[in-house]
């Protein structure tokens, strides 16, 4: 028997605003989300991803379509009746309150008994490890015990779905990393099912089960960090994580042809005709010229990253791509801008785009 989802939005449709003016912030938007998986929503500014978690608060109703809390029909029913919880990017925590204060004030409007309150205050300063700090006003912690605070308040009254709105970004970056690990941690120890909104690409990838890739108000792809990274599907997909390179290529739905002369295995299932490839720059081998079966390739630049190499690299049909690879241990580099080289793609790295 298949489990029932967390949350699912069916078809759904959102727009602000009148006439000229109006916007459609989701654009036929659907999306399973599993019970206890940690689900990244990932996309540029202004693609609609806050907007979808308002809906699944109650903050916000769509224009058309449903939104559904483990099989139930929820679209319009009010915020306080969801058990859902949000956590802002803003923490939105009383100053005036101590730390078990702020992280049993929504059991108290509840109007939990007192004994449960304590209780439950209790293990949640525990779960994020702030007992000693308990008695602090909020305005005397760093940013970092804030969130902290703002995590344990919204996990206090056990919500079935915990809504995260870019609650990192406020952070710096080594504070960000820990946060992240915490995230995840509490996220496996509680086992309730997280949405997580960010436009940081590396964030979603190191901490979801699975994101969904969000543009312009609808959902390009989702799946695993892995599937998302290594099979985009398309070419925003691919831009939008990580490195990559697009190279014009002709398949004969056995075999593709890239840069006028490589002939590398076509996947499963691809059309005839010209396409688009992509090729992460660390699935871009190195070979000596004129290797057989290897892209002849001139090095237009070398950059040095510390951990590895960046070549910038021109193919004979004019195509400019990008290979990664290792440093060795002296740091130097292997190749010198203007040699002749040849290049080779790792067997099944290549990825053919639907547009
Ligand atoms: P960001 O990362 O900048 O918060 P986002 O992906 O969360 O962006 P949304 O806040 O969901 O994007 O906004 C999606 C689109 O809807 C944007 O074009 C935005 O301007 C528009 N929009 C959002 N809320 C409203 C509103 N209340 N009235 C009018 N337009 C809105």
């Amino acid at each position: 028997m298949s489990q029932t989802n967390a949350v699912e939005a069916r078809n759904v449709i959102k727009a602000f605003g009148q006439g000229d003016n109006a916007v459609r912030a989701l654009n036929d938007v659907s999306v399973e989300i599993r019970q206890g998986e940690f689900f990244t929503l990932l996309g540029p500014s202004g693609c609609g991803k806050t907007t979808l978690l308002r809906l699944i608060a109650g903050f916000e109703m769509p224009s058309s379509g449903t939104i559904l809390l483990e099989g139930q029909d929820i679209t319009y029913l009010p915020p306080n009746k969801r058990p859902v919880n949000t956590v802002f990017q803003s923490y939105a925590l009383f100053p005036h309150l101590t730390v078990a204060q702020n992280i049993g004030f929504g059991l108290q409007m509840q109007g939990r008994p007192a004994a449960e309150v304590k209780e439950t205050t209790a293990r949640m300063l525990a779960l994020v490890k702030l007992e000693p700090l308990a008695n602090r006003k909020t305005s005397q912690l760093s940013g970092g015990q804030q969130q902290r605070v703002a995590l344990a308040r919204a996990l206090a009254p056990q919500p079935k779905v915990l809504l995260l709105d870019e609650p990192l970004s406020a952070l710096d970056l080594k504070l960000r990393r820990e946060m992240q690990i915490e995230l995840k941690r509490l996220q496996t120890e509680t086992g309730i099912t997280f949405i997580f909104v960010t436009h940081d690409q590396e964030e979603a990838l190191t901490m979801s089960d699975r994101i969904g890739v969000m543009s312009a108000g609808k959902l390009q792809q989702v799946g695993t960090p892995r599937e998302i990274y290594t099979r985009p599907l398309n070419r925003f997909v691919a831009s939008f994580i990580g490195e990559t390179n697009f190279l014009p290529a002709s398949s004969d739905g056995k075999s593709l042809t890239v840069a006028s002369g490589h002939q590398i295995d076509a996947p499963a299932g691809t059309r005839s005709g010209q396409v688009t490839v992509t090729v992460r720059p660390e699935q871009v081998k190195i070979t000596a010229a004129n290797e057989p079966g290897s892209l002849p390739a001139t090095v237009r630049g070398v950059v040095y990253f510390g951990t590895d190499m960046n070549y910038q690299l021109h193919l004979a049909d004019g195509t400019e791509i990008e290979a990664c690879v290792v440093s060795d241990v002296t740091g130097e580099a292997a190749l010198t801008a203007g040699q002749t080289i040849g290049v080779r793609f790792t067997p099944g790295a290549a990825q053919v785009l639907e547009d």
